[in-house]
């Protein structure tokens, strides 16, 4: 599809994009002149284009979050807060605009931008709350003859960089809580999602946020340009949510600065179905857990551990779910899966899959690459997979669930352990022993119980292993955005 053949409202939902770079207020073109391609997925065809930052843009942006950074941790947090409950309001107001762009620069259907938007939205709704409730401690030494006072001050200058698949969330999540804490930043989003992130900025703006707290970097020169940013005295904290792989090297670089580091990495979830559990239930779960954001969220159940008594009903069951979805563009009103982002993905999604029937795995249903322009791939559940096989391994991050079966709880829990990622467990019980059991013994820095969705914005979200550290959302959030320091207060 060229840019032409958009519809009327796709045209202006693109057009409420400013397409350069934000720094110290000021909408930019790159230094250099050079711009950046946003290709829709479900044609890959071209969208629309955006700057694309130089190594001087970025170290602009970072001189405007440091020249910025006084003024703005010595704004009253009341001030902070209002500004980020008016950008709340402004994006649910706006929800059907932002939608419709991030439809087509993602691919995932209305329903899934509608929602990201609900969920991202209200991460500046809950630290617009949060920003007045940042409180020290006061206390008596043990000897009585000193003071001791604890104050919380904003970490700095931050870093954030983010990924394509929720480009509203990952970002909200970062940019909120920095913004309540008093910290100013540059954001450097996903180049296969800027419009989104641009949007917001505009959006920030708009809400009265002052110029040079928040600079917008959009790059294809990712390393090139980032790296210098990670090891610049001059900045505080790097926030990154995105591949384990590229966390690892970030976590290498940031040493240098010994900088404060938050790391939101990659997931491979079990979903574990016990016999005891109601399968109906389980299943809703289950469609919940695999088909939001089509496969593509860290949190997406990678692995179906299912006791060996109701493993075939449950295959049967989600397969007839999964079979009956529609998919289409994600613009279609009636579509509910949309295109993977781009076509890597959907290779790789696809590689998975063979690999996994060659190694002896059946196809319940889907597994085939569609005809056709766009990176679709069908929902597919396959099963009698063997553990050893890269769909088990690895991160699918597409709409594809593997089942595999066991017949004790303790096998069921070593199964689910068995993996170097630790970002999210869920389990379908009606043993409340067990229940506890289970939660106690994921080695995971989240759990859903007969749930399949544990992402929310009043929660603390992030993982154990390779999945990272650090904490999103929740009253744990906004703590890593501050630096706690005690005074001893003497001569009484
Ligand atoms: P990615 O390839 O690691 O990219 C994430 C971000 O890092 C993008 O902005 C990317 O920029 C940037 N980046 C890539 N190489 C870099 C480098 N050398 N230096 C600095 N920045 C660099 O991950 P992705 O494919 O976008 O996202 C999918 C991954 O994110 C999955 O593994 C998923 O599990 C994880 N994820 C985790 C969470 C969580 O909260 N735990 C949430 C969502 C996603 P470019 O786009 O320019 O390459």
């Amino acid at each position: 599809m060229s840019i032409s053949s958009l519809s009327g409202a796709e045209q202006q939902a693109i057009e409420s994009v400013h397409p350069r770079l934000l720094i110290g207020g000021e909408w930019r073109d790159a230094s250099d002149g050079a711009t950046l391609l946003v290709e829709d997925p479900s044609t890959g065809g071209p969208l629309t284009s955006v700057a694309d930052a130089t190594v001087a843009d970025g170290a602009a942006a970072l001189d405007a979050a440091v020249a910025a950074q006084p003024d703005w941790a010595a704004t009253p947090p009341r001030e902070r807060g209002e500004i980020l409950r008016r950008a709340f309001d402004m994006v649910i107001e706006r929800t059907e605009e932002l939608a419709l762009l991030m439809t087509l620069e993602m691919g995932k259907p209305l329903a899934e931008s509608r929602a990201e938007i609900a969920y991202g939205a209200e991460f500046l709704r809950w630290f617009s709350e949060e920003a007045v409730r940042v409180s020290g401690r006061y206390s008596v030494a043990p000897n009585g003859a000193t003071r001791l006072l604890t104050l919380k001050q904003p970490v700095g200058p931050c870093l954030m960089i983010t990924p394509w698949n929720f480009p509203l969330a990952m970002g909200t999540r970062k940019i909120a809580p920095a913004v309540a804490a008093g910290c100013t930043m540059v954001v450097k989003p996903a180049s296969l999602t800027p419009l989104t992130m641009l949007w917001l900025a505009g959006v920030m703006r708009e809400a009265g946020l002052p110029d040079g707290v928040l600079n917008i970097v959009t790059t294809s020169r990712t390393g090139e340009v980032m790296e210098p940013l990670i090891r610049d005295p001059r900045l505080r904290k790097l926030t990154f949510t995105g591949s384990t792989a590229v966390g690892r090297s970030l976590v290498e670089q940031s040493a240098e600065g010994l900088l404060r580091v938050s790391m939101e990495l990659g997931g491979n979830a079990p979903f574990v179905v016990f016999d005891d559990a109601d399968l109906d239930a389980a299943v809703d779960g289950a469609m919940l857990a695999k088909m939001r954001n089509i496969g593509e969220a860290c949190t997406a159940a990678n692995r179906f551990i299912v006791h060996e008594s109701v493993a075939q009903e449950f295959g049967r069951r989600l397969a007839e779910r999964m079979g009956a979805l529609r998919v289409g563009r994600g613009t279609g009103d009636d579509v509910e899966v949309g295109p993977l982002v781009e076509q890597k993905q959907r290779d790789s999604v696809a590689e998975l899959v063979t690999e996994a029937v060659d190694a002896g795995a059946t196809v319940l249903t889907g597994g085939e690459v569609p005809d056709g322009a766009g990176w679709f791939y069908p929902p597919t559940v396959l099963t009698d997979v063997p553990l050893t096989a890269r769909v088990a391994t690895e991160e699918i991050f597409g709409p594809v669930a593997p089942i595999f079966t066991f017949s004790t709880e303790e096998e069921a829990l070593r199964m689910a352990n068995d993996t170097e990622y630790g970002l999210v467990g869920y389990a379908f019980t009606r043993d409340h022993a067990r229940v506890v059991r289970v939660y106690e013994g994921l080695e995971t820095g989240m759990v859903g119980i007969n749930q399949g969705i544990v992402s929310n914005p009043a929660a603390p979200f992030g993982g154990v292993k390779a999945s990272g550290f650090g904490r999103e959302g929740g009253s744990e959030g906004i703590e890593e955005y501050l630096e706690t320091k005690y005074v001893g207060l003497g001569g009484l």
